[in-house]
């Protein structure tokens, strides 16, 4: 089966031969002055991404679900509360993580293809008078439903009833492909990973944290050795690691890091925007519907989109596979058989994103779907090309 097919799942991301060959190089020495050299920029770059000046970057070799257990564990407590909502996959993992950690936990239930809701933290935070709550935790974008929530929202929740709580936000699947503001949002730990909008190999776990985050691990009580912030900010001081770093992809980091900025933030959420549209007309086009309950909630990275009734999103997504040789995103959870998903994050283009449309066009076609051949590969090339001098403009 050929390797030149994208992959349209939302993450692990198609990597790009620039970042690949970037992580080709030979094993430095991660005393040497030369590592020192390499890990700083990479960590400057970081803080440019997350939107943040006053915070620090942490980095562990684990994936996105390592940097959770590194934000809960540096900051909190056994038997400390945490407020949270339930609206997909993402959001459930992170609570049976915090469950596990024997941390009381509050949960929100929302409607999968809902987002976080603010005004119901508001309503919960303003209750907690004797400020129980110690940390309130949101993913960003809620990678199972394609929803995205309102960080300033939830931040504004918190501010109007005067709560002192942590804002512990995942955007492992929306860092470095939609906008991500955590100083001006009040974010205290942000949580992310390689795999994603950075286009590179899943390994490094990408945590900020805010001065006040970072103050909260003087009391936090959870047990914690590898994932230890103290240990990793002493040595990252010191331009070195507390144990073998992820080299390789390290130096891809710094590479990726490049290409975001000379492509130019502000371009690369553009380009996610235009290309995300260009997914939903094609759902327009097909009579399907959206996970996502409105447009305000739309993520720019993944649509999860309904089957019809009767059919079973597996079996297309296995058939998409088999018969074309192109992945998709299988429904999550309770969205399992009902759904399916197209990821459309990281390194892609217009031109990449048609032929995912074509792929799943004809998988649908092939399982007799009541979708026309056609119908949504035209929906998002009129929008394609509608907006592509605009974009050529852009990237200029
Ligand atoms: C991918 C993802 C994660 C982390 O997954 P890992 O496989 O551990 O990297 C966490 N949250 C969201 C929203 C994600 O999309």
């Amino acid at each position: 089966m050929s390797d030149q097919n994208p992959v349209f799942i939302p993450g692990p991301t198609n990597i790009p031969d620039r970042l690949r060959r970037a992580m080709q190089v030979q094993t430095q020495d991660h005393r040497s002055p030369a590592f020192a050299a390499t890990l700083a920029p990479v960590l400057a770059g970081c803080k440019t991404v997350f939107g943040t000046k006053s915070g620090e970057i942490i980095t562990f070799p684990a994936s996105g679900t390592g940097g959770w257990e590194a934000a809960i564990t540096n900051s909190l407590s056994p038997g400390d509360t945490v407020l949270v909502a339930r609206n997909g996959m993402f959001s459930h993992r992170w609570i049976d993580m915090c469950q596990r950690h024997g941390l009381d936990v509050r949960v929100i239930e929302c409607a999968w293809g809902s987002g976080a809701p603010a005004d119901e933290f508001a309503v919960a935070l303003k209750a907690d008078t004797d400020h129980a709550i110690k940390a309130v935790l949101v993913t960003h974008n809620e990678t199972a439903t394609g929803v995205r929530s309102d960080i300033a929202a939830i931040r504004a929740a918190m501010n109007g009833a005067d709560h002192p709580a942590l804002l512990m936000v995942d955007c492992v699947s929306s860092l470095a492909s939609m906008p991500f503001e955590m100083d001006r949002w009040g974010v205290d730990l942000a949580i992310s990973g390689s795999q994603k909008g950075f286009m590179l190999t899943t390994g490094m776990a990408i945590v900020a944290a805010s001065p006040k985050a970072l103050s909260a691990m003087d009391t936090a009580q959870l047990p914690r050795t590898f994932f230890d912030f103290r240990d990793m900010l002493g040595a990252t001081a010191q331009g070195g690691f507390p144990y073998t770093p992820p080299l390789q992809l390290i130096h891809g980091m710094a590479e990726s890091l490049t290409m975001l900025f000379d492509e130019g933030l502000d371009n690369v959420y553009a380009r996610h925007t235009r290309i995300a549209e260009g997914v939903r007309e094609a759902v327009k086009g097909w009579g399907l519907s959206l996970v996502a309950r409105s447009p305000d909630l739309y993520s720019d990275t993944v649509s999860a989109i309904h089957v019809p009734e009767g059919f079973d999103s597996n079996a297309l997504i296995d058939h998409a596979f088999t018969t074309y040789g192109v992945s998709f995103g299988v429904g999550l959870g309770e969205l399992n058989g009902r759904a399916f998903r197209i990821g459309h994050l990281g390194s892609l283009t217009d031109t990449m994103a048609l032929s995912g449309l074509a792929t799943i066009e004809m998988a649908m076609a092939d399982l007799n779907y009541p979708v026309r051949l056609g119908s949504g590969v035209i929906a998002a090339q009129e929008h394609y090309r509608a907006t592509a001098k605009l974009a050529l403009t852009k990237a200029a």
